[in-house]
């Protein structure tokens, strides 16, 4: 069977040392992970790159897959051939057939590690581009030195030649399970699976952390948010934890005990407190939202303050800085926006009040909050809470 082999970049800024081991290490792992239902891939890493190698037919799928794996910079497909002229011409061909548009330019660049081989590394690029010359339809290519379409590199090693030229992009950031812990407050809404994908970008893993007000929101409420765990999950390349939390009962109370306007604030502390709670258990360092400042009543920064005034742990908002615009680009391409956008309640927009109050104050939330018995309906509402495991495949 044809086997092909895939080299994977990886970024190498400020990896030094055991960083170094640690990143390379994880790395491989999450690409074996993304890897591990195409059979007879084999992943391993040699010379400072990461290679896989799967059957030629699965090369598509693999490609794609890598593409999706945080710290994976870009990837090419490698032709491995005899460390001959005309075996690197042929490869050279059939590189630039495949990668370059008709009109397009290229370059050939070579290097070489093995220093016994008849010729210096310009001498090969230039032995190697005289013979394709020969063999293709120079009115379709040029070579250019400068500033080439398409970059054909041959590398000439000991145990043979390798010859890479179209490259991929890959997804950047850093592989997760780099960058410790986190929680992520995960609705069924646009913007907070797009911060659970940047978290991950980080390196950092995730746990999600889910608010229902079921019977007010249905078994299809769920469902959305289960299949936004299996998306997540996909690009942890880890099935991830998410923490159903019973959120009824608070809502009831503080819409039958406070202020309507002061509604939203108060759920919304409600809701970091539990988090606060949930992620000092599982030993998550913080917590993750999709909150972006001015976007809505309860995202002024004086409802930020509010809110962020019941809990110590550091909260993370990664789209803070983005317009809804940016948010929605951002899940679109990451895959979950359709998901989003199915029409399901949300405990949000059951409770929601007429008026919610934009600048909320902190004395006025409290003395409403008197009214409550706060650590009480925090223990119940965790002790009707579930832990589920999903995972994408
Ligand atoms: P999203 O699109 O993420 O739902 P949003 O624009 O609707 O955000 P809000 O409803 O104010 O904004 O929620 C702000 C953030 O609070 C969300 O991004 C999410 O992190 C968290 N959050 C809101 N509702 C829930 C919920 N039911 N369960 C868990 N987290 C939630
Ligand atoms: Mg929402």
């Amino acid at each position: 069977m044809d086997r092909q082999l895939i080299l994977i970049r990886y970024g190498e800024l400020g990896l030094k040392g055991k960083n170094r081991h640690l990143f390379i290490g994880r790395l491989t792992h999450n690409i074996r992970y993304a890897l591990r239902d195409i059979a007879g891939a084999n992943v391993y890493s040699t010379w400072g790159r990461i290679w896989a190698e799967v059957e030629a037919a699965d090369a598509g799928l693999a490609l794609a897959r890598l593409q999706q794996v945080f710290g994976v910079y870009s990837l090419s497909p490698v032709m491995r051939t005899e460390p001959e002229v005309p075996a690197l011409a042929e490869a050279a061909q059939a590189m630039l057939e495949q990668g370059l548009p008709v009109g397009g330019s290229f370059k050939i660049e070579t290097r070489r590690s093995d220093k016994s081989f008849p010729l210096t590394s310009p001498e090969i690029s230039r032995a190697v581009a005289n013979l394709l010359f020969e063999r293709i339809d120079t009115t379709r290519y040029d070579a250019d030195m400068h500033d080439p379409d398409l970059r054909i590199d041959i590398e000439v090693r000991g145990e043979g030649a390798y010859v890479y030229g179209h490259t991929l992009k890959g997804a950047g950031g850093l592989p997760v399970g780099c960058g410790g812990r986190a929680l992520l407050l995960l609705s069924g809404g646009i913007d907070s699976p797009v911060a659970g994908m940047l978290a991950m970008k980080r390196g950092v893993v995730i746990e999600a952390i889910h608010y229902h007000s079921f019977p007010f929101t249905g078994e299809k409420a769920k469902e959305k948010v289960y299949e936004l765990c299996r998306l997540l999950s996909a690009r942890m390349g880890a099935p991830l934890q998410l923490h159903m939390v019973y959120f009824t009962e608070i809502q009831k109370q503080i819409y039958a005990n406070c202020r309507e306007e002061y509604g939203i604030t108060l759920m919304r502390r409600f809701m970091y407190r539990i988090a606060e709670r949930v992620a000092k258990q599982r030993d998550c360092l913080a917590l993750y939202t999709g909150e972006s400042v001015g976007q809505v009543a309860s995202q002024t920064l004086e409802s930020i303050a509010c809110i962020n005034d019941v809990i110590s742990i550091p909260v993370m908002r990664p789209l803070v800085g983005m317009d809804k615009e940016e948010i929605m680009e951002r899940a679109r391409a990451f895959g979950s926006y359709d998901i989003s956008i199915l029409p399901y309640e949300d405990c949000c927009t059951v409770f929601l009040p007429k008026y919610p109050k934009i600048k909320p104050r902190r004395e006025e939330a409290e003395k409403l909050e008197r009214a409550l018995n706060i650590e009480q309906l925090l223990d119940e509402a965790l002790a009707k809470s579930e832990i589920l495991t999903i995972d994408a495949r």
